[in-house]
């Protein structure tokens, strides 16, 4: 189809003189409406085509693509009628929204021959949903702002960008409505995961789990982020596109259902080495052991667990001290296994435990380095930055929907932050750009009038 709109604008100045800021101004305002008519006369005429298309021409290719619909009264099975006729107009105008202005108009109804079916073409050919109210490109500037910035900053920047302010709330709406999937997985080394709980607004607890890839230089990608959901159930989900023993490493602190649920996507793994010594400390005060025990049992931990892999690249290293390396890892294996076994003889089980479930964990980085060369990043330094960094954002943005709104939530942020190839290709599909309307202006002229 081919539209032609003609404007004609008015430029008065009654004493003859206007500066330059007074005639931008002007220029600048008058663009809003100028805007605003042109789409309605654009969307008016596509709609009247559609309807005509429809209502009156026969033979399907025309029609190809227009007035699908689900039989009337049916919920899914859709109608092969494809005669239709005219059946007036919604009795409210339908607001649209986009980035630089809204619009509005009053979709017309249409009546299927066949089953009596009334409904409203253009829609679908807009390809909007049925309640949509915004453009994609709309939403997209709003989630951006909402997970980049204080909502204070954002809105300022929205309603310069916008023609239209957005308001707080409805800025959050728009954001927890975009359903992020879980990204897919890449070929990296490391699988990394942290929970965190918190409180939420209003006072009730929450829970943030995350679970990255890291690559040998401590690149980050996001797999997923959930909100109040089981580490069993999240393993479900990322078993979808993730291979057991994918992984070299597991990396992750000490709580046990990540190990117990996430441990088979790895080959090996690693807990972190920092919370370690805290951790048994805390095993032993279960034992009713005395702080001066609880010190020194911490403090001897804490020496031999820290084996550091060499500053030089793997083919650097000297045969003789990787063997050396090899040597320290054995001797300090060993010594934990005794500090196991006092601690048996002294009757502190819940120490026992403890250290018989970290001691095959506790040197895998270095094992794996001497086998691969691969240095395992630091976690502490990585996963735990990270999902702080989401918990305070999640905060400020106000973290006050469900379960549900907050893990979207939270793979907008992470993902919009650290993986801008999901993101982008997320908004293209969304957005199905085709370049299917160009407008060009064909005329610009200007006259004097009395
Ligand atoms: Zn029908």
């Amino acid at each position: 189809m081919n539209i032609r709109v003609d404007f004609e604008f008015e430029v008065k100045m009654p004493e003859d003189r206007a500066n330059a800021n007074e005639i931008f101004y002007a220029s600048g305002k008058i663009m809003k409406e100028f805007n605003k008519m042109l789409l309605e006369q654009i969307i008016e005429a596509y709609q009247e085509q559609i309807v005509d298309i429809l209502c009156t021409r026969s033979g399907l290719v025309a029609k190809k693509g227009l007035g699908k619909h689900t039989i009337k009264g049916e919920k899914s099975k859709l109608c092969r009628g494809r005669t239709f006729t005219r059946s007036g107009y919604w009795q409210d105008e339908r607001c649209l929204r986009g980035e630089f202005g809204s619009m509005r108009f009053r979709p017309a109804m249409i009546q299927c021959s066949k089953c009596g079916k009334r409904f409203t073409p253009v829609l679908a050919a807009l390809e909007l949903e049925a309640y949509q109210g915004k453009t994609d490109s709309l939403l997209r500037m709003v989630t951006e702002s909402v997970a980049e910035t204080s909502y204070r900053r954002g809105a300022s920047q929205l309603s310069v960008l916008a023609g239209v302010p957005v308001c707080k709330s409805t800025a959050h709406q728009w954001a927890a409505s975009v359903d992020l999937p879980m990204s897919k997985s890449g070929s990296v080394p490391f699988l990394a995961a942290d929970g965190t709980g918190f409180k939420k607004q209003g006072g009730s607890r929450g829970s943030v789990n995350l679970v990255l890839e890291l690559g040998k230089d401590g690149g980050v990608r996001p797999l997923g982020v959930w909100a109040g959901t089981s580490w069993e159930a999240m393993s479900k989900e990322i078993k979808q596109t993730v291979k057991d023993g994918q992984y070299k490493l597991l990396l992750c602190d000490g709580e046990r259902a990540i190990d117990k649920w996430l441990g088979k996507f790895a080959e090996k793994t690693n807990r972190g080495h920092w919370h370690l010594p805290r951790e048994l400390k805390y095993a032993l005060w279960g034992d009713d052991t005395t702080f001066e025990e609880r010190k020194d049992a911490s403090e001897s931990l804490r020496q031999l667990i820290a084996v550091e892999i060499p500053g030089e690249d793997i083919e650097a290293v000297k045969e003789s001290e990787k063997n050396e390396l090899h040597q320290r890892i054995r001797e300090a294996e060993k010594k934990v296994e005794e500090l196991q076994q006092d601690f048996a003889k002294k009757g502190y089980t819940k120490a026992v435990t403890y250290l018989e479930n970290a001691k095959g964990r506790i040197f895998n980085h270095l094992h794996l380095w001497l086998e691969t060369g691969i240095i395992a990043p630091h976690t502490t330094s990585i996963v735990e930055n990270i999902i702080r960094e989401l918990v305070r954002r999640l905060k400020k943005i106000g973290w006050n929907w469900s379960d549900e709104g907050a893990t979207r939530m939270g793979r907008i942020v992470m993902i919009r932050r650290y993986d801008n190839s999901t993101w982008e290709k997320y908004w293209r599909d969304k957005m199905n750009l085709r370049d299917r309307c160009k407008i060009s202006i064909v005329k610009c002229e200007r006259k004097m009038v009395a």
